[in-house]
């Protein structure tokens, strides 16, 4: 499994390539901004993007998804239950005061149990609904490596997205947390949506929302 991690945008949006090299495939996790830069990072690999997938719909994670749907053709993928807000990106833009982005058609085809089959990966869709309604992590086990599962703004390193935007729900973030992110080994690795990677294990120890 080969994984590139980089922050984008204004917000610093952990965006994620997750390619199999030898298959020369790849999804992309969170284009958020940084077209330019994404665009280089497939061409250097000479990867080819079968899915661009969304952790959910806020400004800071779908910034840059429309002109890389142009560039590979890719659907462009969220759950259906953020759908609304990226019908309100203008609103949204307006609050945190940058550009409204260019939009693209999306698929709602993010639900719970789906995966996404990247040569001889899997992603498979875990529906983790809180931080928005359709706040969905990513999931990929490969064979003889540690999972790594991509949270979005549900879990970060010692801290937990906010619920206070639209569709949050403070509850419903914890009961995501608790039945499906700490149903994990405790060796998979956490990629959140914002700041540095984590484990699953060391979430469960030391994160005050969780211990
Ligand atoms: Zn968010
Ligand atoms: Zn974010």
């Amino acid at each position: 499994m080969h994984v590139e991690t980089f922050a984008v945008g204004p917000l610093g949006c952990n965006c994620s390539i997750v390619a199999d090299l030898e298959a020369k495939k790849a999804v992309v996790i969170d284009p958020g901004g940084n077209f330019d830069e994404i665009a280089r990072r497939l061409a250097a690999r000479e990867l080819t993007v079968s899915a661009i997938v969304h952790t959910h719909t806020h400004i800071d994670h779908v910034g840059a998804t429309a002109p890389l749907q142009r560039l590979t053709g890719a659907e462009a993928c969220i759950h259906e239950g953020d759908r609304f807000l990226y019908d309100m990106l203008p609103v949204q833009a307006a609050m945190i005061g940058c550009a409204l982005p260019e939009t693209v058609e999306m698929e709602g085809s993010l639900v719970d149990g789906k995966a996404f089959r990247i040569g001889a990966l899997e992603l498979a869709v875990l529906h983790t609904p809180g931080h928005t309604p359709g706040s969905v992590s990513f999931l990929v086990s490969p064979s003889g490596e540690s999972p790594r599962v991509f949270t979005g703004d549900t879990l970060f390193r010692g801290g937990i997205g906010r619920t206070d935007l639209w569709g949050g729900d403070g509850n419903l973030i914890l009961k995501s947390l608790r039945g499906k992110l700490m149903s994990l080994a405790d060796e998979a690795i956490v990629v959140a949506g914002h700041g540095p990677n984590s484990t699953i294990g060391h979430e469960r120890r030391q994160n005050p929302f969780l211990v």
